[in-house]
């Protein structure tokens, strides 16, 4: 029930109208009791800072940021985490001591959805991340703090895999294919094998590469499972697609608006409802 105390969260983008974090922040919200409430809010190119002036005015609870204000809310911001700082990137705006922060959840959310799906921890592991876009540099970035042995970026465009390796400092590199032989994880983070494109048909790359023991992580949720976690489903590996990641970049942040535990099991049921996936 909405009230005269009722606080907002919501998400900015451009287009925001499919965007499944309503339902998921929303459930959470529920799950806890908590008098608050998560809208999308269409905000079109340039009015980033407006909508973080809003937040500003009317002490919401914080604001998700999705394409294309990820780097453009950035100057709105009184503060970067460092994280955000290194990815130029923000997808989460939250009060910290009277100032609006902004941060990055993505690549903390992959890893703590990798934990939560399948219990696999990336500490010493070997990991190729093919893609070099927004989602694959988050990802990059957390696997290297939290002591990934070496991480390989396997990339269409060649420039973009080496800034995403830099991210990963020394244990970074541009990565080819024998690094999948070898890998322990390999994450999917192009948008090959997403539903109603071009490429939903396509693999980013040949599951018969892979060792036995390897983890298959698709950042795609829609499918559910793609033709990569299909073919990895085939070959008796383990794997993951990118709902985990979703619902957990969700858990962080909501844990950054309210200081509470985030009710992670709610948030994954509700997601899980609004994509047909059964739990
Ligand atoms: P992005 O910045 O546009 O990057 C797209 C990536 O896909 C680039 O590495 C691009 O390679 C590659 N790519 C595109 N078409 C390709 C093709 N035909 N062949 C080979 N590589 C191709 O997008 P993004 O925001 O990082 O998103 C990437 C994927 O992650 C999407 O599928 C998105 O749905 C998913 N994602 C999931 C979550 C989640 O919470 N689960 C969050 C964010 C994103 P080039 O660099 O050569 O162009």
């Amino acid at each position: 029930m909405i009230t005269a105390q009722t606080r907002l969260a919501a998400v900015i983008g451009s287009p925001v109208e499919h965007s499944l974090s309503p339902i998921i922040h929303n459930a959470a919200f529920a799950a806890l009791g908590v008098d608050g409430v998560y809208v999308a809010l269409e905000v079109a190119p340039g009015h980033a800072a407006e909508a973080v002036s809003a937040m500003r005015m009317f002490d919401w609870f914080g604001l998700s940021v999705t394409m294309p204000h990820k780097h453009e809310v950035i100057d709105a911001c009184d503060v970067l985490t460092d994280t955000a700082q290194t990815l130029e990137a923000v997808n989460c705006v939250f009060w910290s001591d009277g100032k609006i922060v902004g941060d990055n959840t993505d690549g903390h959310g992959f890893l703590r959805g990798l934990r939560a799906d399948l219990g696999v921890d990336v500490e010493a592991k070997k990991c190729v991340v093919v893609g070099a876009g927004g989602a694959a540099k988050a990802v990059v970035l957390a696997l290297a703090d939290a002591g990934a042995e070496r991480v390989a970026i396997i990339n269409r465009s060649f420039e973009r895999a080496e800034i995403a390796a830099g991210l990963a400092g020394d244990i970074g590199s541009v990565g080819e294919a024998a690094d999948l032989v070898e890998a322990d994880l390999v994450v999917n983070a192009t948008s090959v094998g997403m539903a109603s494109t071009e490429l939903s048909a396509q693999m980013p790359f040949d599951v018969a590469a892979l060792s036995a023991a390897a983890v298959v992580a698709d950042l795609i949720y829609h499918p559910a499972e793609t033709p990569l976690l299909a073919a990895a489903r085939q070959r008796g590996l383990r794997h993951q697609n990118g709902l985990a990641m979703l619902v957990f970049q969700a858990v962080s942040q909501f844990e950054r608006w309210t200081d509470l535990d985030a009710p992670a099991d709610a948030m994954m049921a509700a997601a899980k409802a609004a994509t047909g996936v059964q739990r």
